[in-house]
């Protein structure tokens, strides 16, 4: 394989967006080449550099997408972003934290911030539009994760490991996150004395509960409580999921999740169903949505909607297309596609994620989509190699951006449109270059979407067309 600049790179998380040890850029190397400041600046406006090597494949505190883990370069991020009130930021644990990177900032101080980093990132290949704000830019988080432990007194308490430990920083309120999921976590916590429920000790190995995730859909209001155990025996099960409903009647289903591993996975891969159907559903677009625990689904709605309005409004569809969905999750994108399309291709590494895909098309009456759990970058280069083609991709990888085995079977494909939605400016730099430097697409448009308020994260939709000979 020629030296492409792709290394592997650790992840992890339970959803997907970010998990995999794919091929990755190294942070430490040069990036794009697009603008004289792309090599100097990473994506959360930290300066390349030693710093900088704490943000390669390491999953950020919210995740763009993921779970609460530590953040990645948030230090950096403030130390590049001068002005606000540092000092005096709504938050009491703002700086223990380092979530939320911006929010010494006024918001449209955040937005400003945001547009200059992408244009110093980005700039140099196409004008950057101005960046779509949020208008009520608080508790936007549809997925919630607390990690369950012991204070010194053996009291068991809820929160995120503070910043670069595995200490818990106890958490009750969070301003990013849904509020009645917060509500849920807290409820839990207080239950578990009366239920004799352990809470796990990573230092010992001994009890039970290691985290609750939680996910609410916007639209439905449908509540799902993941309660990830360390082993599957959970003596006091049935008692403690009907009390917990007594107190939360809007919680829809329940499910135990059991990790028995001593990775900083959140989710194991074995699941039982304690109450209710196992997944929520939420409306996006117009269509409605299975999601399950394991399964990615964008954590910001209000946002999302925005986003994919984008995606769908730059991809210009007649009706006739073939549109191919990679790295498609729960088939969102590729089915709001699918109502102006002729056919819709989607492909999906998780296979829980593809079951939901599957159902989703079937819910909404959608006949034309059909989804394969496979690696993007080999199903793409199986499609290249049969000369099957697509008249309009829309590409949607995990932070670690896409891969050369992808970009270079979808060169190979070529498909007049591409639209590549990206939560990571930095890996989607480097793929722009890698386009731009192998192919003759033309990159027409960059539209940043701000799905995290607060955080230093930025997702982007990107058009690229390919240039009339
Ligand atoms: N387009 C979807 C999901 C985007 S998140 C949405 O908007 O909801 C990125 C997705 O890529 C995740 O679902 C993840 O499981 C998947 N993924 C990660 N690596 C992949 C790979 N190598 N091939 C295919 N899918 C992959």
């Amino acid at each position: 394989m020629k030296e492409t600049g792709w290394k592997k790179t650790a992840g992890n998380g339970s959803d997907g967006k970010r998990t995999e040890g794919k091929k990755s850029f190294g942070r430490g190397e040069k990036t794009t080449g697009f603008s004289k400041n792309s090599a100097k600046v990473g994506v959360n406006g930290e300066k390349k550099g030693k710093s900088a090597r704490k943000v390669s494949g390491v999953e950020d505190k919210w995740g763009t997408h993921g779970d609460r883990k530590r953040n990645i370069g948030e230090k950096d991020g403030q130390k590049t972003v001068r002005g606000g009130q540092r000092g005096k930021t709504k938050c009491p644990i703002y700086r223990e934290c380092g979530g939320c990177q911006y929010l010494h900032l006024t918001y449209d101080q955040q937005l400003k911030e945001k547009q200059k980093r992408m244009e110093e990132l980005l700039g140099g290949v196409c004008p950057v539009r101005p960046i779509i704000g949020m208008e009520e830019p608080y508790h936007y988080r549809n997925k919630v994760h607390a990690v369950f432990g012991l204070d010194r007194k053996n009291n068991p308490i809820s929160g995120i490991y503070k910043e670069g430990t595995h200490r818990i920083l106890p958490v009750d309120s969070c301003l990013i996150e849904d509020q009645k999921a917060d509500e849920i976590i807290v409820t839990i916590r207080s239950m578990l004395r009366s239920f004799k429920i352990r809470v796990f000790d990573e230092d010992t190995g001994y009890g039970l509960l290691r985290h609750v995730l939680i996910r609410r859909g916007f639209t439905t209001g449908e509540i799902l409580v993941v309660l990830v155990t360390a082993s599957p025996v959970f003596p006091s099960k049935n008692n403690f999921v009907k009390a917990l409903r007594e107190k939360h009647p809007e919680i829809t289903t329940i499910v135990q999740n059991i990790n028995g591993r001593s990775t900083s996975m959140v989710l194991g891969d074995k699941e039982h169903v304690l109450y209710g159907k196992g997944y929520i559903e939420d409306e996006l677009c117009g269509l409605r949505f299975r999601i399950s625990s394991r399964s990615f689904y964008q954590i910001n709605s209000v946002q999302t909607e925005k986003l994919y309005g984008k995606a769908m409004e730059l991809a210009e569809l007649t009706g006739k297309e073939t549109v191919l969905d990679a790295y498609c999750g729960i088939g969102t994108i590729g089915l709001i596609a699918s109502k102006h399309a002729g056919k819709v291709i989607g492909v999906e590494l998780n296979q829980d994620a593809v079951r939901d895909a599957v159902q989703n098309a079937k819910k909404n009456g959608i006949t034309n989509a059909q989804f394969f759990c496979n690696d993007a970058g080999r199903f793409m280069s199986h499609m290249a190699a049969r000369g099957e083609s697509a008249d309009v991709v829309f590409m949607d990888p995990p932070r670690a951006g896409s891969d050369e085995k992808f970009l270079s079977s979808l060169i190979k494909m070529s498909p007049k449109t591409v639209v590549y939605i990206s939560c990571n400016p930095e890996t989607l730099a480097r793929d722009l270059a890698y386009i731009d430097k192998n192919s003759t697409y033309k990159i027409q448009k960059i539209q940043p979407v701000d799905m995290f308020p607060h955080t230093a994260h930025v997702e982007c939709v990107v058009l690229m067309s390919r240039k009339e000979e």
